[in-house]
């Protein structure tokens, strides 16, 4: 459903992903893990042009664009709009209820009336177990980890062909990681196509068909996730994961 070719990005002279290939099934759930700077946000950012890459080819359902020459604007609106991302620090709109912040993203796509817009945001925000009652509140009342699974259903609102998540717990208290991986686990156990970079390797090794290690700029190992986490191969991935399981 995802496949990437030969992906470059640099930043001036840094070179932050040096050809990456990965292919990502419908259904799926990949992991991509590695040490800070290797890249993982920026291959997720790339997918959803929110980084424009300097060479290579994504192609996302029927949406495919190639860095070469300049990409036509429609091809990237095409490309974007089958992604959502979740990100670490949410970005929610202050100034929007948790209701409203999943409702403008269906009002967005323009296919649903706004009685019926209401009805789809509030089935959304039950998936992510987010009450009536919390519904009506603002991001600034909300917890991180209430904050964190809005910005989920949020992105489901949008019906991507895939959820791209960075770090999507990175930023919660631990006491608030539990209820977000629930909510992951619970899509994953729905086969919604996850691209999800993230540290928590017990959490990877259950929930993840596959994982990616990167290092600089490199995917340098992969595979089901168990053989990965539990049995690297790579000695990179073993240096990794023996710091951080
Ligand atoms: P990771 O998510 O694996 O920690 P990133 O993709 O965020 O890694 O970053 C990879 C490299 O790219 C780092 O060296 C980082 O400093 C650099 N980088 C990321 N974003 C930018 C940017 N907007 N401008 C310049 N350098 C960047
Ligand atoms: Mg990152």
């Amino acid at each position: 459903m995802i496949t990437v070719h030969n992906l470059r990005k640099n930043f001036g002279t840094n070179e932050v992903l040096k050809g990456i290939d990965l292919e990502v099934h419908r259904g799926e759930v990949v992991a991509v893990v590695g040490p800070s700077g290797s890249g993982k946000s920026t291959l997720l950012r790339c997918l959803n042009l929110l980084e424009s890459p300097d060479a290579g080819t994504i192609k996302i359902g029927d949406a495919q664009i190639s860095a070469e020459g300049k990409i036509p604007h429609s091809a990237a609106r095409a490309l974007r709009s089958k992604t959502a991302m979740v990100f670490q620090h949410y970005n929610l709109f202050r100034n929007r209820t948790a209701l409203n912040n999943v409702r403008d993203s269906i009002e967005m796509r323009k296919v649903a009336h706004r009685i019926e817009a209401t009805t789809i945001a509030q089935d959304l925000l039950r998936r992510v177990g987010i009450t009536a009652d919390v519904e009506r509140q603002y991001p600034i009342t909300l917890s991180g980890g209430q904050s964190q699974r809005v910005s989920i259903a949020r992105a489901l609102a949008i019906n991507p062909e895939a959820i791209l998540l960075d770090e999507p717990t990175s930023a919660l208290d631990p006491e608030l990681v539990g209820e977000v991986l629930t909510v992951i686990r619970q899509l994953a156990a729905e086969h919604t196509t996850m691209v999800i970079v993230t540290h928590e390797m017990t959490f990877a090794s259950e929930v993840a068909d596959r994982v990616i290690f990167m290092d600089d700029g490199q995917i340098v190992e992969q595979g089901p996730a168990r053989n990965v986490i539990f049995n690297p191969r790579h000695p990179r991935t073993k240096q990794f994961l023996g710091s951080s399981l």
